[in-house]
């Protein structure tokens, strides 16, 4: 499919549940609920599909694997229930695209619910040289592999070793720091929720300019102003930096920032098979 302007999809791939203090400050009464039973908070994740006239059809993350019943360690679908999943490759579908026809994939960090189709693009031209910053593969790549034998798990930190380590057919390509890929689309380092969170730039005719922070933003609350940070971070002067990185830019161009997962603006959100252009 062939496009004279650049446009994008968001792709929906799951609804499921994380506890609130792991996204949002908790207020004081919150924090002595939260004590006796977490509070529990609902997510969506979604990836981004990009046409672009030269770079051609370019896949921002892949979401949760639509097979996680069977394929995930038990302790990830306890604490992360899943309500509702698609098939990646049946929503491609219905844009008349198939896997092979992904051009470039680009993983904004190794999370399960952005990286759990990664095996999807075994052998295909984008999992030659999928897109991910070093900082994250090797925070991933070591954390993944850390067994812990109370749990018998490996204690993953939200990495699920499978779904990225030892993959036949997929291959990286580490970038540092930030990279453009065209005048129109670009990629930012945010760390802070992870050591190597990526974002995207896309810069479009009437959508202007948005912003896919990833996990450097989960939602209108962490972005503020003022910044919010949440319970899960791991690097709190990073993360409050990475938030303002992306104020910035989206204040100089009136740009717009797509929450990761935050569900009131989801349903704000045109889905695929609509087009942002
Ligand atoms: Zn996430």
């Amino acid at each position: 499919m062939k496009t004279d302007r650049t446009r994008f999809t968001l792709i929906h791939s799951a609804d499921f549940d994380a506890y609130k203090d792991e996204h949002v400050t908790l207020s004081e009464e919150e924090k002595k609920i939260n004590a006796e039973s977490r509070i529990i908070w609902p997510l969506n994740c979604y990836a981004v599909l990009v046409q672009h006239p030269s770079l051609g059809n370019i896949l921002f993350d892949t979401g949760i694997d639509s097979n996680w019943s069977y394929r995930w360690p038990r302790n990830l679908a306890e604490g992360y229930p899943v309500h509702q999943s698609f098939d990646l490759k049946e929503k491609l579908s219905e844009l008349g695209l198939y896997v092979d026809d992904i051009g470039l994939l680009i993983i904004s960090h190794l999370h399960f619910d952005h990286c759990g189709n990664l095996h999807l693009f075994r052998g295909t031209k984008a999992g030659q040289g999928v897109i991910v910053q070093e900082e994250e593969a090797k925070h991933a790549f070591m954390r993944s592999n850390i067994f812990d034998p109370a749990r018998e798990v490996y204690h993953g930190d939200g990495y699920v070793r499978h779904e990225f380590n030892g993959l036949d057919g997929i291959s990286f390509r580490l970038v540092s720091g930030d990279v453009k890929l065209a005048d129109d689309l670009e990629l930012l380092l945010l760390p802070g929720h992870t050591p190597g969170t990526m974002g995207m730039v896309v810069r479009t005719e009437e959508a202007g300019t948005v912003i896919f922070p990833s996990d450097a933003i989960y939602n209108a609350t962490n972005y503020g102003p003022p910044a919010v940070l949440p319970g899960m971070c791991a690097r709190p002067a990073e993360y409050a930096a990475s938030i303002e990185k992306c104020r910035k830019i989206a204040e100089a161009e009136h740009g717009t920032v797509f929450f990761s997962h935050d569900v009131n603006a989801f349903k704000t959100y045109r889905l695929s098979p609509e087009w942002y252009e």
